[in-house]
C-alpha cells in the first residue's frame, strides 16, 4: 500500500511552464544531437571520399582523428541526450514522443 499522499516518480506532476520549459529544453537538446552528425560523418566521408587529404596527410593520423572525433561526439551524446526533466538516457530514437521514465512530453 502506498502511504496517502504519495508521489511516484514516475508520475511526478509538473506546471504547465515546467512542462512548456521541457518541451524547449528538450528541442536544444534535439538540435545538438543532430549536430553531432557534422563532427561524426565529416571525417568518415572525408575519409572514404577523400584519397588526396589522405595522401596529403597520412591515413594514420586521419583515422586517430576520426577516432578521436568518434570519441568525444559519443561521450557529448550520452550526456546530452537526456530528459530534460529527469536526466534519464533517452536511448537510440531521435523523436521520442515522452520521456521513457518520468513521461513528460515532448511534442506539443
Ligand atoms: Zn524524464
Amino acid at each position: 500500500m502506498l502511504a496517502p499522499g504519495h508521489t511516484s516518480r514516475m508520475r511526478k506532476r509538473y506546471t504547465e511552464k515546467q512542462k512548456k520549459d521541457f518541451k524547449e529544453r528538450f528541442i536544444q537538446t534535439r538540435r545538438y544531437q543532430i549536430a553531432l552528425a557534422v563532427p561524426v560523418f565529416g571525417p568518415l566521408l572525408l575519409l572514404l571520399a577523400g584519397k588526396r587529404a589522405v595522401a596529403d596527410l597520412g591515413l594514420q593520423p586521419m583515422l586517430l582523428g576520426t577516432a578521436l572525433l568518434l570519441a568525444v561526439a559519443a561521450g557529448f551524446s550520452w550526456l546530452n541526450w537526456r530528459c530534460p526533466a529527469c536526466r534519464k538516457h533517452l536511448g537510440w530514437t531521435l523523436n521520442p514522443p515522452c520521456c521513457p521514465r518520468c513521461r513528460v512530453e515532448f511534442s506539443s
